[in-house]
């Protein structure tokens, strides 16, 4: 079985981007509005010749009865489940917000290996900007840009150390 990394996050924050910076496709739907993506999606990704799964999270039906953050959250808890390692992914220009201390709550109640990452960060002073996210009390946090590939092997040499 090949490992399965989740990546999950708030809407917006470019895990889409990074699905398809991981996957080198563009199957998941990357917006500029949140939560566009329907559907978790699936992808395969390699570092070197260590093959592993992708899950994009996120996606949820607009017109769900229950509820668009109630059905993000199972999203959430879903692709969790499946995965061997969680990446968590935050804004690096946007900052913290309750979402992410919703999401870094649940996380830490699980014993699951977690990363977390601050996308966005191209062109950003090292580090400057990160120390805040580690009021989420989950450990370090890489500044990666999946818009630009900064930082993305990196983060999946961290991911795939924690397996
Ligand atoms: P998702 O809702 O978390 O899946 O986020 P998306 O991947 O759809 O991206 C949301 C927005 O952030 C889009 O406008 C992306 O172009 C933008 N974005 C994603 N990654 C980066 C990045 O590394 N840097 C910058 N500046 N913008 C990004
Ligand atoms: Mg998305």
């Amino acid at each position: 079985m090949k490992p399965v990394i989740a990546l999950v996050g708030r809407p917006n924050v470019g895990k889409s981007t990074l699905f398809n910076r991981l996957t080198k496709t563009r199957d998941a739907i990357v917006a500029d509005f949140p939560g566009l993506t329907r559907d978790r999606h699936y992808g395969n990704a390699r570092l070197g010749k260590r093959e592993f799964i992708v899950i994009d999270t996120g996606g949820f039906e607009p017109d769900a009865g229950s509820g668009i953050f109630k059905e993000m959250a199972k999203q959430t808890q879903q692709a969790v489940a499946e995965s061997d390692v969680v990446v968590f992914v935050l804004d690096a220009r946007g900052g913290l917000s309750a979402q992410d201390h919703d999401i870094a709550n649940y996380l830490r109640r699980l014993n699951k290996p977690t990363l977390l990452v601050a996308n966005k960060a191209e062109g950003m002073k090292e580090g400057s900007q990160l120390v805040e996210f580690y009021e989420l009390g989950l450990g370090d946090v890489l500044p990666v840009s999946a818009a630009h590939g900064q930082g993305v092997r990196p983060m999946l040499e961290a991911a795939l150390d924690k397996l």
